[in-house]
């Protein structure tokens, strides 16, 4: 089972770290470690060589050829990164989202396009099918998407309406026994690649974001087709694509929770899923920055490497404080989660927090490494244009903004 391989792995790792030699990297990453628990520390460095062998060396191509990781995801499905919070009686590794966070880090700093590729599947397909989903619907829709044969994708955002997602337009009605879908969510991350979708439609649209209802449907099915692969800046490896629905019929029991309850079902996801998302930004700003330093240390200008220029420590220190403070916050966020606390706006923090440092982070990077920052024999290129998109997806930063605000005015308020 695929929660079974994660725990043997992590006993695994944990024996290989303790027969080590500790050179100063390994000290180093140890003592960035040292303030998580145990078992979350060797989650971190099962993820990390995992990220290093099987991800670092394909990322670039990926990128280049806008080619989906198939062979990779499918082991990450069988390590159980796909499933991280799922139950174990469902094939789930049944780990913390602390546990999560972690992992998506570390796959992200890896190959940020398998870092939303998992995510993804992890928040946005799984997430909303394990907290409102009957019994039966467990069985079928969650199972077979924790090993990596097959992934899922979320379906809220449309041509009209991205931030304003009470607006959609997509509408599904009951006729007989079957649901019947028209309309079209754009912007869909692993659209080409999923076996199903949580879609979101209005099913009495008086009654506005409360009209709106969640349905499983599976792909492919017919009245359902694809729109082209969008060209994209970053992220270039996962695939984000249309879902067009023409007459697409599905059975009646393919409605997720409640009639009506499709919004909250959306908005209680996204929290989630701004933990992975600040999680994958984490990761690419990590990556940037790891790329930063070593460049640094190896640089010659003016008779000595460029790590030792005042101007040059001081973009380290900057870009170190913003990483590990939205760091802390994401943690924050997922173990309020954990928890059972409310963590709206730690979640909109953290996501915002992450996003904004991977961007400048990124940025600075590219600095650091002048010239050979701009092109592509390095990967400091690809990191700035991964990073961008954690600003955008799953809320943007003013959306971010207006979470937290909403939030704090209500606390205000009592
Ligand atoms: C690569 C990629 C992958 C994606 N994956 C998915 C997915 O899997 N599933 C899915 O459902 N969606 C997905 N999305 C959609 C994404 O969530 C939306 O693009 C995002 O929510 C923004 O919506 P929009 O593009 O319609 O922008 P708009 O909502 O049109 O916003 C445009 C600008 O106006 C600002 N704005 C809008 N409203 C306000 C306001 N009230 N106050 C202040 N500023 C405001 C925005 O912040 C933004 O700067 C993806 C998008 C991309 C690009």
């Amino acid at each position: 089972m695929a929660g079974g391989t994660l725990h043997a792995l992590i006993r695994s790792t944990a024996c290989r770290a303790l027969r080590c030699s500790f050179g100063p990297r390994r000290l180093h990453t140890m003592y960035r470690m040292a303030e998580l628990p145990e078992t979350h520390q060797m989650l971190r460095q099962t993820c990390r060589d995992f990220a290093e062998k099987e991800l670092v060396p394909i990322a670039a191509q990926a990128d280049r050829e806008h080619r989906f990781p198939t062979e990779q995801v499918k082991k990450m499905g069988l390590l159980g990164l796909l499933a991280m919070d799922v139950p174990e009686m469902y094939g789930g590794a049944e780990l913390d989202y602390l546990a999560y966070s972690i992992a998506v880090e570390e796959i992200s700093r890896g190959c940020a396009s398998t870092g939303v590729i998992m995510s993804v599947n992890n928040s946005l397909y799984l997430g909303p099918i394990l907290t409102f989903a009957s019994k039966d619907q467990k069985q079928k829709w969650l199972s077979p998407f924790c090993t990596g044969d097959r992934i899922g994708c979320f379906a809220l955002s449309e041509p009209g309406n991205g931030s304003d997602a009470g607006a959609a337009a997509t509408v599904a009605h009951l006729k007989g026994d079957q649901w019947v879908l028209n309309g079209t969510k754009s912007w869909i991350t692993n659209a080409w690649e999923a076996s199903a979708a949580v879609v979101f439609a209005t099913t009495d649209k008086s009654l506005k974001h409360k009209g709106i209802s969640a349905f499983l449907v599976p792909m492919p099915t017919p009245g359902l087709s694809l729109g082209k692969k969008e060209d994209k800046l970053g992220i270039r490896a996962s695939s984000t694509a249309n879902l067009i629905f023409e007459d697409c019929c599905i059975p009646k029991e393919n409605l997720l929770g409640q009639l009506g309850q499709g919004f909250k079902i959306a908005m209680q996801t996204l929290d989630s899923g701004r933990i992975g998302i600040a999680s994958q930004a984490l990761g690419i700003a990590q990556a940037a920055m790891d790329c930063a330093i070593d460049y640094s240390e190896k640089r010659l200008a003016f008779g000595s490497s460029i790590s030792k220029l005042q101007a040059i420590q001081f973009k380290l220190a900057d870009m170190a404080l913003a990483l590990e403070s939205a760091r802390l916050l994401t943690w924050r966020a997922a173990m309020l989660k954990d928890n059972k606390k409310p963590y709206t706006k730690e979640a909109a923090m953290a996501k915002l927090a992450a996003s904004e440092a991977a961007t400048a982070i990124s940025h600075q990077a590219l600095q650091i490494l002048g010239g050979m920052g701009y092109v592509s024999d390095m990967p400091a290129e690809r990191y700035y244009r991964d990073a961008r998109i954690t600003e955008i997806y799953e809320g943007t930063s003013e959306i971010q903004r207006l979470v937290i605000a909403g939030q704090l005015l209500k606390d205000y308020r009592g």
